[in-house]
């Protein structure tokens, strides 16, 4: 039975009768298997209104007393993982075990943020002049907006959420209309976490509900996760509207190797390159290899372990690798292939013509391999989103580093080496703003900043324990609280009274 997917407002879900619709496929079998109804203005202005409503008393709400609100939402999290799991790999098709994972990283961020009466408990300074004290505090915005991409369905939509309500703003989240259901799951925990209605909210829908809500007079804050023209694009039309916004865009993420890595090097790349069908925005892209006799070996570790990977509907359990998100998306790697080829890259492994038995449907493609590729193909400047990986060969690692700080994105990095002293040089010297040193996936726990430089990011503030500062703004108090006998405790004698003053001391 194909289901409809509805909006989330002030504590109930409900559909918009007549509106736009999306199909929803299961990319695994390429059937539609529901639909989503866009949100229209009036539903837009409603959910703006609702969080607009509940944010007074949300933001005095004590910290306390919201953490044990994000407490319980976890305890829900965990208890509800295998389900969550179920409906992220149904709508996105990566295979169970990575769509759990996405979920445990979500976890680790709420986690974090169940410290918030700690983290929100400000600076004092005694004497900053004679008998004068000074504090910051850090106090909530209002309405914030999220609109998240397509890849991490629950983990993304948590990152922006959970640090934006636990610092006492409310929320209205605009999730992927591609896998759009285990967002409105989320809703429905946090609901029975005892969220207040209103606190957050949920708009199904596409760029025009995004327009809508990133120019709403009464929205503070904008945060988006997506593609780099599309965050490029909300961040400028958040700002030009007067809103405090960052934006997280593509990637293309290089994994150096140089000659003294450790032999797993490959294994941890496979898993880097091709883990989610390459659609996350961390994986690896791009190899380069420190000299020719590095690049044959790993060339002839990574046909091994390509060989491996079973490619497969994501809930079966002996998949490895499941489906892309769609046709289009499937036809666009695809494309991304054939234009290597024709860019003289030589391709090793060719993914294109894959088919999963049972599921000639499906949108799937198997890895593929290029090797001798250059920084002036295209297959190596611009983000491809699949299960392609492109090997560039170098003769040293000022090239590799050279090669990496002149490209447009800036997201994620990983050098595989036993040499320490060179290992700090590089992490040192790279424009990436995410850093693994035989790490082929370094992202950042919750307590550290998440985010990459360059066109991988817009604006001045990260992720995860740098969201406190982007959701709150400080306030600093100067004190001084004169003696008795001091003029202004004259005046106040004169017009109150000894008594009264003797009485407070
Ligand atoms: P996308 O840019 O197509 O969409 C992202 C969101 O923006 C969706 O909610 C979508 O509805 C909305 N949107 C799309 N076009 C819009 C427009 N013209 N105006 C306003 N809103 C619009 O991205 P996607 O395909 O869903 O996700 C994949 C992309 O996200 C990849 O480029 C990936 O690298 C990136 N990503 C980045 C990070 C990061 O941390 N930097 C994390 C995950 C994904």
């Amino acid at each position: 039975m194909a289901y409809q997917v509805p909006h989330f407002i002030n504590g109930k879900i409900f559909l918009t009768q007549n509106s736009r619709q999306q199909e929803i496929f299961n990319p695994a079998t390429g059937a539609v298997i529901g639909s989503v109804n866009f949100a229209e203005e009036n539903d837009v202005d409603q959910a703006v209104a609702a969080a607009r409503e509940a944010f007074p008393s949300w933001s005095a709400t004590p910290p306390l007393r919201r953490a044990r609100i994000l407490f319980k939402f976890k305890e829900l999290l965990e208890a509800h993982i295998e389900e969550i799991a179920q409906i992220i790999t149904r709508e996105h098709g990566k295979i169970l075990e990575d769509s759990k994972g996405s979920v445990l990283r979500a976890i680790e961020l709420v986690e974090y943020y169940c410290g918030i009466p700690n983290l929100l408990k400000g600076e004092y300074s005694e004497n900053i002049s004679t008998d004068m004290d000074s504090y910051t505090i850090r106090q909530a915005l209002g309405v914030c907006v999220g609109v998240s991409p397509f890849n991490f369905p629950v983990m993304v939509p948590v990152w922006l959420m959970i640090p934006a309500i636990a610092c006492g703003n409310t929320f209205i989240l605009k999730p992927s209309e591609k896998d759009p259901s285990a967002p409105i799951k989320l809703m429905e925990l946090l609901t029975q976490a005892g969220l207040p209605d209103g606190v957050v909210n949920l708009i199904q829908g596409d760029k025009s509900a995004v327009q809508q809500l990133i120019t709403h007079p009464d929205v503070v804050t904008v945060s988006c996760v997506g593609s780099t023209p599309v965050a490029k694009s909300i961040y400028l039309t958040a700002i030009n509207a007067g809103k405090r916004a960052h934006t997280f865009g593509g990637a293309k993420n290089h994994a150096v190797v140089m000659p003294d890595a450790d032999v797993n090097a490959a294994k941890a790349i496979a898993g880097a390159a091709y883990g989610a069908a390459g659609e996350r925005c961390m994986a690896i892209s791009a190899v380069i290899a420190v000299t020719d006799k590095v690049a044959d070996e790993l060339i002839a570790r990574l046909r091994q372990e390509i060989a491996t990977i079973s490619v497969g509907p994501g809930i079966d359990p002996q998949s490895q690798m499941g489906p892309l998100i769609s046709r289009e998306h499937y036809q666009k790697v695809k494309d991304y292939v054939d234009l290597g080829v024709q860019e003289g890259a030589h391709l090793l492994v060719d993914g294109r013509n894959l088919v999963a038995p049972g599921h000639e449907q499906g949108f799937f493609m198997g890895p593929s391999l290029f090797d001798q590729v250059t920084s002036k193909m295209r297959i190596y400047q611009e983000e491809i989103f699949g299960p392609v990986l492109v090997i560039l060969r170098v003769p040293d690692l000022n090239s590799a580093l050279q090669l990496i700080n002149q490209h447009e994105y800036g997201n994620g990095v990983a050098i595989f080496t036993r040499d320490g002293a060179l290992a700090r040089n590089f992490a040192a010297k790279v424009q990436v703003g995410m850093v693994g040193i035989n790490v082929p996936i370094p992202v950042p726990a919750a307590y550290h900043s998440f985010g990459g430089w360059k066109h991988s990011w817009f604006g001045d503030i990260h992720m995860h324990s740098e969201s406190l500062n982007f959701y709150t703004k400080a306030k600093s108090v100067t004190v001084r609280w004169p003696e008795e006998t001091s003029a202004l405790g004259y005046y106040h004698m004169l017009a109150h009274g000894h008594e009264e003053l003797k009485s407070n001391e």
